[in-house]
């Protein structure tokens, strides 16, 4: 690492999926560039695999606190290190479906289109494919679209009883896949694997770091580079411009306590979707006197996250599956079409409905239970906002929508599953909705991108309109989720962003 100087050829801000994927994508041509990360390194601990009450109440849940529309806090179990909520991600590396980048009618209303289809974006997908390592099989899932690169590994392969129920499953014409994931998995030859296969991958760091996440894969490779330095526990407070309000001119941090400032030719905003807004939101000035890149009136508005429902399932024997993450099934994903061999023809589903993918065994729940997790499409609404109160705290208005949707997804999974030989346990169905819960790990869309600067906030190659230098590259940019983690597709656009800038800086 170099010394710290204050004036960079790019300062990037945060160090998750999108801003470390960037900075790793930059750091090749050599441009000098600062990563501020308000958190630090994980440490390395037993603790790692033994937190005892779950992923979002363990030990590396930030102090941070929230408040809600009407002005309740909560916490909103977010995670400040470097590599950013990936480090306890599920590594499940899905893509969107083509479907997702055009408009989608749903119950509640629309999920817009985006400015890029997914043809023009693939390249990109298969490039993050191969940087995080994804394990994985194109073909098997009929919802998927075009691929120009396989996967660099073979998937994931299902265990007994995850094999049986995709077989099951199958057979009733559910299209049952293997879930890409980024984990170092190498069943090929097991002595020179990282990952022991373990029931804690989502929700935990991984203790024998065999987890592809942006600290491992592309930040510590950074770190003995000259042209790179970074700094941690460095929380970046604001943004300041010229005197026209045309560039970002300073970067404002507190870094242990201490206020610094850093400048950089270009800044890339990536701090999540909740702290790029509350960042934006917070650099007022007289060019900007509602936030900077906020002319519009967008910035912090269409928060989205996922609504996620947790089912368990009753098999004939225990599940001693010790890895069930594998098995996926998009059969509800897309509207209107895939009728299946058991429904009347002519049977078409008016609604998109999401995706079911299966859950590590719980110890909490019966020896024969068997997870599902069931995620439907939150849409961008004006009014799922993040806005900052007078003493500059995040404040996060939130309501879902899609309900409906997600109730007959359950519906569906109940019919699905009387096909198999498993049963639904209707006590043990437990729905985890709303931001307060799992759903604040999905977070985007706070600053989408688009062609119209009357209902984005950046253009398409991630710059705020309003900007010559400000670029924004986590979550923020979705301008909708569709129903499939967001990680894969910040990592891909992160790259997109990046190469766009090694351009731009020549
Ligand atoms: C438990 C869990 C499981 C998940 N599982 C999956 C999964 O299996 N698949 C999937 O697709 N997605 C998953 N996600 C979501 C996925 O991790 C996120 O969508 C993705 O990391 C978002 O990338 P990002 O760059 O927007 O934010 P992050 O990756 O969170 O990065 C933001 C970074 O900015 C830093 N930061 C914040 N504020 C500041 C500041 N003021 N100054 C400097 N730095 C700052 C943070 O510390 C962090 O390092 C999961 C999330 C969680 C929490």
């Amino acid at each position: 690492m170099t010394g710290v100087t204050d004036h960079y050829d790019v300062v990037v801000i945060g160090s998750g999926a999108g801003g470390g994927t960037l900075a790793r994508t930059l750091a090749m041509s050599g441009k000098r560039i600062l990563l501020l990360e308000r958190g630090n390194f994980l440490p390395r601990e037993l603790s790692n695999w033994q937190s005892p009450q779950g992923p979002a109440a363990g030990r590396y849940v930030s102090r941070d606190t929230w408040y809600d529309a009407a002005g309740n806090s909560f916490e909103p179990r977010v995670h400040y290190f470097a590599g950013g909520a990936t480090k306890l991600y599920g590594a499940d590396l899905s893509r969107l479906r083509p479907a997702d980048f055009g408009e989608i009618a749903h119950m509640d209303g629309l999920s817009p289109a985006w400015p890029l289809s997914y043809d023009e974006f693939e390249p990109w997908y298969a490039k993050a494919e191969w940087l995080y390592q994804v394990r994985g099989l194109h073909g098997e899932d009929p919802t998927e679209g075009s691929w120009s690169e396989e996967y660099p590994w073979p998937p994931v392969s299902h265990e007994p009883l995850v094999q049986q129920i995709a077989d099951d499953l199958d057979r009733a014409g559910y299209y049952p896949f293997h879930v890409p994931r980024g984990i170092m998995l190498d069943e090929r030859n097991p002595p020179a694997s990282l990952c022991i296969r373990c029931v804690t991958c989502d929700g935990h760091p991984c203790l024998v770091h065999a987890k592809a996440d942006a600290d491992l894969i592309a930040v510590r490779p950074l770190l003995s580079r000259l042209n790179v330095t970074m700094l941690v526990n460095a929380e970046v407070t604001r943004l300041k411009t010229d005197r026209r309000g045309h560039s970002v001119t300073r970067v404002i941090v507190r870094r242990d306590g201490v206020r610094e400032e850093y400048r950089g030719d270009i800044v890339v905003l990536a701090a999540g979707a909740v702290n790029s807004a509350k960042i934006l939101l917070r650099s007022v000035s007289d060019r900007h006197p509602d936030g900077l890149a906020n002319g519009s009136g967008q910035v912090g508005r269409n928060f989205m996250c996922h609504r996620v429902a947790d089912v368990v399932a009753l098999g004939e024997k225990p599940n001693e599956t010790v890895f069930a993450q594998t098995l996926g099934i998009n059969a509800f994903y897309l509207a209107g079409e895939q009728r299946r061999p058991s429904q009347p023809a002519g049977y078409a589903r008016r609604w998109p409905l999401g995706s079911i993918q299966m859950l590590p065994r719980s110890a909490r729940l019966a020896r024969e239970a068997i997870g599902f997790r069931l995620t439907t499409e939150d849409l961008p609404r004006p009014a799922n906002r993040v806005t900052i109160d007078r003493g500059k705290r995040p404040r996060l208005a939130y309501t879902a929508t899609n309900q409906g949707e997600a109730a007959l997804l359950l519906h569906e999974f109940e019919t699905m599953l009387s096909r198999s030989s498993l049963q639904l346990t209707r006590d043990e169905t437990v729905t985890v909705a709303g931001v307060t819960g799992a759903g604040i790990a999905d977070q985007a869309g706070t600053c989408r991108f688009g062609s119209d600067r009357a209902t984005s906030v950046l253009d398409v190659h991630c710059k705020a309109h309003e900007l010559d230098n400000l670029y924004v590259a986590d979550a923020s940019f979705l301008p909708s989720v569709g129903a499939v983690g967001p990680a894969l597709t910040t990592m891909a656009n992160a790259i997109r962003v990046g190469e766009h800038l090694v351009r731009r800086l020549g």
